[in-house]
């Protein structure tokens, strides 16, 4: 027999590991939805490389997955006949972190967000590690597909773990994977006939892949999900249990999609869609690198999720396409290049926008809720896709000068301008306090001028560039002239008539003294109580981009 080689868990790991025990512990039926959902993925990365090389699949080519409970010996075996791991790759998966997600994972969960833990695990890319909740030991005995020799992989999830061949071909299937979890003592019962089959239903019901039980060692497996595709069922035909439920295991995350859009396409390109928005902000949204995780299909077999499906802005969107159009076998050249992928891109992002839309009319509360969440992604959208912009900008919501709570959209402003007002006053910022609480929103308050008060960072490149909404310009007001005197005040706000000599002597005297500061100094319409307020010129930046530009060291 030859020896095991051992090895120490890299340093995040072995901290994630100890957290996995001690930390995440408030629902522990997830490790099982991570280990179906990697035997899965397996399987659908042996269909995808079998494209090329047929011959991995042998005689074998039905991909399954299947579960085998011991009770006497306290083990649950989670085994699938998908790609398999060499040793190399198992060193690679099984005792590393791959994502940069992870040290905000730990941070949150040491910042005692325990509850939230096992909520995050499918989403940072940690899943595997999960097993470690429930079992005092995990063996992974994997055999690569088109590989002879079989691996097994053992450790106790305390700090380090070995590798040594697996010799015995019994135990080794003839690819893919067999995890072998030996319980702990609290949690044996994952070896129940009941629990097991009430879990995968609820998590992992809609899994690509025929999941198989078998009660007993020795006793016959007994299918308990069939692994159809569940966007190529018609919409009538599924619940809505049954989309959450695949909502789930495509995001990893488990609340509640805010709206699912499943449609064929039919006529130049055909294909299947079935897209969901979160019904909350999935960790990663602002991260530069975050990309749009649709899946690509072609035929029902999983080709990539790095097809750039939809635009950066709806980069919050989770689901996939299915498309016959383009051959099993299609390049990343291809993909990048491809009319039709170009055809289909166009085609979601409009049945996406509409049902966004649609929300919209529908339920201005559950509305709310997606733009609170997503808005400040979506605002991106407002510059970068100049087809759509106007459709973009009547979703859009602010908080304006004019409530206190609560959001307007444009066509409330536009509906309620003054007469003659032709520009749509905004002032950005960091904070809402902040904007309120502004001298440069006084000369419009005093006339009932509504004002934008925007506070996201994507405002001030935006409104840079949009350039109307319904024949109005977005306007500044801490920039160049106010253009408030063909205004009235109303009622409580007029003031005494200046003294325009004494006037013009300060504006003198001001000029003098801050020359090299400022560029001007000038009366203002702007100001009801406070003597002076700083303004940008005309032309160039406004305020807050100023700022921003500085921060960035510009
Ligand atoms: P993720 O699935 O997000 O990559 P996991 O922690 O769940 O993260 O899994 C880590 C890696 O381990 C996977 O990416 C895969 O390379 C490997 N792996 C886990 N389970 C299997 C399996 N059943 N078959 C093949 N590879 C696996
Ligand atoms: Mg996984």
């Amino acid at each position: 027999e030859q020896i095991a080689e051992s090895h120490v868990f890299e340093a995040d790991v072995a901290r994630l590991l100890h957290m996995m025990v001690h930390s995440v512990y408030s629902d522990r039926d997830v490790f099982l939805r991570e280990l179906i959902s990697n035997a899965a993925d397996a399987c659908e990365k042996l269909r995808y490389e079998a494209i090329e090389t047929p011959l991995l699949l042998g005689a074998d080519a039905e991909n399954r997955i299947t579960l085998t409970l011991d009770e006497d010996n306290r083990q649950l075996v989670v085994e699938d006949n998908g790609i398999g791991m060499s040793r190399d790759e198992m060193i690679e998966a099984l005792g590393t972190i791959a994502r940069s997600g992870t040290r905000v994972f730990m941070e949150r969960i040491e910042a005692n967000k325990a509850a939230e833990g096992a909520q995050l695990i499918g989403q940072f890319g940690v899943g595997f590690y999960s097993c470690f909740m429930v079992a005092e030991r995990v063996d992974v005995i994997s055999r690569r597909a088109g590989t002879q020799e079989a691996w097994t992989w053992t450790s106790d999830g305390k700090g380090s773990y070995s590798v040594s061949p697996e010799t015995t071909l019994t135990v080794a299937p003839s690819r893919g994977t067999r995890i072998v979890l030996h319980l702990m003592e609290d949690a044996k019962q994952y070896t129940s006939r009941w629990t097991v089959e009430r879990i995968v239903k609820e998590q992992s019901g809609h899994v690509p892949v025929a999941i198989r039980l078998v009660e007993k060692p020795g006793k016959e497996p007994v299918q308990i999900t069939d692994g159809t595709a569940l966007w190529t069922k018609s919409k009538s035909d599924v619940s809505k249990e049954e989309y959450t439920d695949f909502y789930r295991s495509v995001s990893g995350q488990y609340d509640e999609p805010a709206l699912t859009v499943h449609f064929r396409a039919e006529g130049r390109q055909e294909y299947t869609a079935l897209a969901f928005i979160p019904g909350t902000q999935p960790f990663d949204m602002f991260d530069p690198e975050r990309k749009d995780r649709m899946k690509l299909y072609v035929k029902r077999v999983f080709i990539t999720d790095d097809a750039d499906l939809l635009p950066r802005y709806l980069r919050f969107v989770r689901g996939l396409v299915d498309t016959a159009d383009l051959p099993l076998n299609v390049s990343r050249e291809m993909i990048q290049e491809s009319p039709i992928l170009t055809a289909i891109r166009k085609g979601i992002t409009s049945r996406i926008i509409t049902a966004i839309e649609k929300l919209a009319e529908r339920d201005a509360e559950a509305f709310l809720k997606f733009w609170e969440n997503f808005g400040p992604v979506l605002k991106e959208g407002i510059y970068e896709d100049i087809e759509r912009r106007p459709q973009l900008l009547t979703l859009a919501r602010f908080r304006t000068s004019a409530s206190n709570e609560g959001y307007r959209s444009l066509v409330d402003y536009v509906k309620d301008a003054k007469e003659g007002q032709n520009a749509i006053y905004y002032l950005a910022g960091g904070s809402l306090d902040q904007l309120k609480a502004s001298p440069q929103l006084e000369g419009f308050r005093a006339r009932g001028i509504e004002v934008l008060l925007l506070t996201d960072s994507i405002d001030s490149f935006w409104t840079m560039n949009a350039p109307d909404y319904e024949g109005k310009a977005f306007k500044s007001i801490t920039q160049g002239a106010a253009d408030l005197a063909q205004f009235a005040k109303l009622d409580g706000h007029t003031m005494p008539e200046g003294d325009n000599e004494s006037a013009a002597t300060f504006l003198a005297f001001a000029k003098e003294k801050l020359a090299g500061q400022i560029a001007d100094v000038r009366a203002s319409d702007r100001l009801t109580e406070s003597a002076v307020c700083l303004v940008a010129p005309e032309e160039g930046y406004d305020r807050q981009m100023e700022k921003i530009l500085r921060n960035a060291g510009r």
